[in-house]
């Protein structure tokens, strides 16, 4: 495939992409519509271009991923977004999953450890169209500097739940995070009830790159 402009053929790609998330189970048209808009070949390498609308995850350099759209959708969705929530993204790599959100209308924070990464990104994003708060450092404790926020997602997969997350929660609040061993996980949705309680959900299963830092895998 030659390298995309946003064209005709892009978008119907795409729209082949989002057929084939909602067919595995994805509802919400909302974040179908999203998928539609971002142009996931952006933040694709020109050479690698035929594969940005496969539904798998990709390497983005530094040994990191682009996350399958299933997968993006899928966290997605357990956030429960609506228009102007403040959302905390740990791993904010390409870029790709922050640009969904802001499609969301949530105002987004996200975070990266990867220096490299970080710098790509923080040039890149603007100048396909795409405003955000992005940080460079460690997110396994959070960004508690600009917390509480009504949803956080790690899109890295964590030993354990960092409990300075569920912290960083509004009451209602939703924590998104992949949990397990370094090669599979559950998907884990914390609900922050009030400051005393929580409630709990896992969903199998899924398979990410490890959450590095203090509250990760060292
Ligand atoms: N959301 C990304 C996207 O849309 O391209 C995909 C993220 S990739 C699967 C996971 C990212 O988490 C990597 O870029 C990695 O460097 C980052 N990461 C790992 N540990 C981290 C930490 N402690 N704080 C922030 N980012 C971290």
């Amino acid at each position: 495939m030659e390298k995309l402009e946003d064209s005709y053929r892009a978008r119907g790609l795409r729209n082949i992409l989002v057929k084939e998330i909602a067919k595995k189970g994805i509802k919400s048209e909302r974040i179908l519509e999203a998928f539609r808009k971002v142009p996931r070949h952006f933040f694709f390498d020109p050479i690698f271009i035929e594969h940005a609308y496969e539904d798998k995850a990709f390497p983005i350099g530094e040994g990191q991923t682009i996350s399958q759209p299933y997968t993006v959708a899928f966290q997605t969705e357990l956030l429960e977004i609506k228009p102007g929530k403040k959302i905390l993204e740990i791993g904010t790599g390409s870029g790709y999953q922050a640009c969904i959100l802001l499609e969301l209308g949530a105002v987004v924070y996200s975070i990266e450890y990867n220096e490299v990464l970080y710098k790509r990104t923080v040039r890149f994003l603007p100048k396909i169209g795409y405003k955000t708060n992005l940080f460079y450092g460690d997110g396994s404790k959070g960004l508690p500097d600009h917390a509480p926020y009504d949803g956080i997602l790690v899109t890295a997969a964590a030993p354990n739940v960092p409990s300075e997350l569920i912290n960083q929660l509004n009451p209602n609040g939703k924590l998104v995070i992949p949990v397990g061993g370094k090669r599979i996980q559950k998907m884990v949705k914390v609900t922050k009830i009030d400051e005393n309680r929580i409630s709990k959900k896992e969903y199998d299963r899924f398979s990410f790159v490890p959450l590095l830092g203090e509250e990760g895998w060292r």
